[in-house]
């Protein structure tokens, strides 16, 4: 177990973290947050994620004090002090501690920065696994681009997800297209062997493994478009798989009780899982 957290400029045990009852990410969702996953001293993707990071910071106007380069020592710091060699760090920052009031204006708190690291079991050569998902109504705010910790449309779709013996909720818009999963990007190989996944169009997260993967399918002469799709589109394609920082490429077998290929597993998605372990 990893036990030593970060808590605003403290490494600390766990069980010691404590966030002050006027934090305005406990109040109010006001904070960001990343999710880096780690294997062995290399982080998968990492300046992508910080970088966004430092985005998300921006679009909700937190002044963050710390440095990308004094962040990297401790996140470096945590995965060291835990002794985990495989797993991933959970990053929020939040605007910091002030009476409760919903405005900020000519507030001058100082951002608060917590981390937890979770060690992982590494079974990336144990036979990959296809999951389920179940489609639900995408009742989100407008700005589901910005990584916050307001997620509560999440929570429920996932838990929906959950109750129905399925791994993943997947989000339909209003006029039937899929956005994206509760936590995770989604994409489906159709019968033209194109694969798609939803374009960068403020519906969704700009996923950083979504955009590694979508690099990885035009090196490799695959047809890719970021194109949206229906959710009919989806149940009637070849493939069906997710992407996201801490489930890789995931194929998706079954949605919404219709098997996809007959519920298996798609070469393609084997084929870009192996591709982004290789990549790191
Ligand atoms: N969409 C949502 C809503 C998510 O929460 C996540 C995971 N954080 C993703 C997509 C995938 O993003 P990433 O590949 O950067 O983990």
């Amino acid at each position: 177990m990893a036990n030593i957290s970060y808590i605003d400029g403290v490494y600390c045990n766990i069980e010691n973290a404590k966030i002050s009852i006027n934090d305005r990410g406990y109040h109010f969702g006001d904070s960001v947050y990343e999710v880096i996953f780690y294997n062995n001293g290399t982080f998968y993707d990492y300046d992508g994620h910080i970088k966004r990071l430092y985005n998300s910071l921006k679009l909700i106007n937190i002044k963050f004090h710390i440095t990308k380069q004094q962040l990297k020592i401790i996140i470096k710091n945590l995965f060291r002090l835990n002794k985990v060699n495989f797993g991933s760090i959970y990053i929020q920052v939040s605007r910091g501690v002030a009476d409760r009031n919903h405005s900020y204006f000519k507030l001058n708190t100082k951002p608060i920065l917590t981390m937890i690291v979770s060690k992982q079991k590494n079974n990336f050569s144990d036979d990959i696994q296809g999951v389920k998902a179940i489609t639900v109504l995408d009742n989100r705010w407008s700005r589901p681009d910005i990584k916050t910790t307001q997620l509560l449309p999440n929570v429920l779709a996932k838990t929906y997800a959950n109750e129905k013996n399925a791994y993943e909720g997947i989000f339909i818009d209003h006029e039937g297209y899929v956005t994206e999963g509760s936590s995770s990007n989604i994409w489906i190989i159709n019968k033209n062997n194109e694969i798609l996944t939803r374009e960068i169009d403020g519906k969704i997260l700009s996923g950083i493994t979504r955009k590694t993967i979508s690099q990885f399918t035009k090196n490799n002469n695959f047809k890719m478009l970021e194109k949206k799709f229906t959710k009919e589109e989806m149940l009637n394609s070849r493939e069906v798989f997710l992407t996201s920082a801490s489930s890789f490429v995931t194929p998706i077998i079954e949605i919404d009780n219709v098997k996809i290929n007959n519920g298996i597993i798609g070469k393609t998605s084997i084929e870009l899982r192996d591709l982004y372990f290789k990549n790191f």
